[in-house]
């Protein structure tokens, strides 16, 4: 039996990037129940990505017979794909987490163990301070310092970025700053601020330009000594080999991919393709960060704060100690409905 429910969540304050500010975010999840066992899953939808919760409601319902066997979960992806070849992706993922939590429960594993990973360290999150006025934006920063949070990425995407760097640098001098332009920076902009962002030991770069500004990206790469990161040009595992020749490493979100399977399907790829790698996550609740965390121990760098920004996060279970969240340990995906 299928299961779906649908809650709005809400953030502490809101939460800005470079094309909107929101505080509330519909959120979809899933309940796969055979034989006593359920499997779990979350779809974070986002518009850039061709989705809203309206969607995830209607597409939802159409997907499910996809699951069949849950233990076939390497051929899911196509199944879903067959039935819905547009992309879709926060409802096939929530769908392919919840396959992947009901084997994992029978096996009485955690979803890591089911899929052969190691049990290595997850690296640090960075935690995001949000794009909004100025004084704002320090407040954020200096409050994530004082608990305990050593690394920021800071949302730009303005004509005042350099003004906003600069005053964050000064607010919090020992902190390791991380930045990203949500591709809203124009090709003589990122040049320009390529040389701030330097200057101001800021440790990466995310997607400054346009999605399919690739010839933009790899030219801003050739100038650049600090690495940049695809995020909005990155949207499904096939899109991986042209990223290569454009960018230093790839955020992957299993949200937009379509699941943490096509998550750790791009993540080889990349690999291969001598990529760095960062899981990053939508705003969504622990069970959806819980997705990304499993694979967290083989990125390089993580941006899994989502549920730290939720006022009303309605899973619990993940150990976090500032920016430090443990691999999961528990059974399945780890966490609990609180
Ligand atoms: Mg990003």
């Amino acid at each position: 039996m299928i299961r779906w429910e649908h809650q709005d969540l809400h953030t502490r304050s809101p939460f800005g990037i470079a094309r909107w500010t929101h505080s509330t975010y519909p959120r979809s999840f899933v309940y796969f129940e055979e034989g006593g066992l359920v499997g779990r899953g979350e779809a974070a939808p986002n518009a850039f990505y061709g989705e809203t919760g309206e969607t995830v409601k209607v597409i939802g319902p159409l997907l499910e017979d996809a699951l069949g066997d849950p233990w076939d979960w390497q051929g899911l992806h196509s199944r879903l794909a067959a039935r819905m070849p547009h992309h879709h992706p926060s409802v096939k993922c929530a769908l392919e987490m919840a396959a992947l939590e009901w084997c994992a429960v029978s096996a009485n594993l955690p979803v890591w163990r089911l899929l052969g990973l190691s049990d290595v360290p997850i690296p640090e999150s960075s935690y995001t301070v949000s794009l909004a006025e100025l004084p704002d934006m320090r407040r954020q920063a200096h409050d994530a310092w004082d608990s305990g949070h050593t690394i920021l990425k800071v949302k730009l995407g303005t004509e005042h970025d350099q003004q906003i760097v600069e005053a964050l640098r000064e607010e919090v001098p020992q902190a390791r700053l991380r930045v990203d332009a949500n591709a809203a920076w124009s090709r003589p902009q990122a040049r320009r601020m390529l040389g701030v962002l330097e200057a101001l030991d800021v440790e990466l770069l995310e997607q400054p330009l346009a999605a399919d500004d690739l010839d933009g990206h790899a030219a801003l790469r050739a100038l650049a000594r600090l690495p940049i990161i695809a995020d909005e040009s990155l949207h499904h595992v096939s899109d991986v080999p042209r990223l290569a020749a454009a960018f230093d490493g790839i955020n992957l979100k299993t949200a937009k991919l379509g699941g943490p399977l096509q998550a750790l399907s791009a993540l080889r790829t990349a690999r291969a393709l001598g990529l760095g790698i960062m899981i990053g996550c939508m705003i969504e609740s622990s069970l959806g960060i819980a997705g990304a965390a499993h694979l967290a121990g083989l990125a390089d760098w993580a941006d899994l704060d989502g549920a730290l920004l939720l006022a009303d996060d309605p899973f619990g279970g993940l150990e976090w100690q500032a920016g430090h969240l443990a691999r999961p340990s528990g059974v399945g995906w780890g966490v609990s409905q609180r």
